[in-house]
């Protein structure tokens, strides 16, 4: 007699194609999730930047809502106060 019957044979491939399906599977997951992390670039922090703005009198620059400066025909301490 044979050490091995037909169902025996059938069970071992049928184990073989689940471990198999089983980790391609978690394979294919794996990899997804890696292109997704590496599709999505990180986001810059900081893109709250502002122009830097030249007084026309004293020609020091600043941002458009900056204090005057030292001079009295400073044009940003009229608009403020
Ligand atoms: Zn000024």
């Amino acid at each position: 007699m044979f050490g091995f019957s037909i169902g025996k044979i059938l069970l071992t491939a049928v184990v073989i194609a689940a471990v198999w399906f089983v980790a391609k599977s978690i394979g294919g997951r794996n990899r997804m999730a890696a292109k997704g992390n590496a599709a999505t670039p990180k986001q810059p922090a900081d893109d709250q930047v502002e122009d830097l703005v030249a007084c026309p009198i004293c020609g020091a620059y600043g941002e458009a809502g900056a204090a005057a400066c030292d001079r009295a025909d400073c044009p940003r301490d009229s608009a403020s106060a």
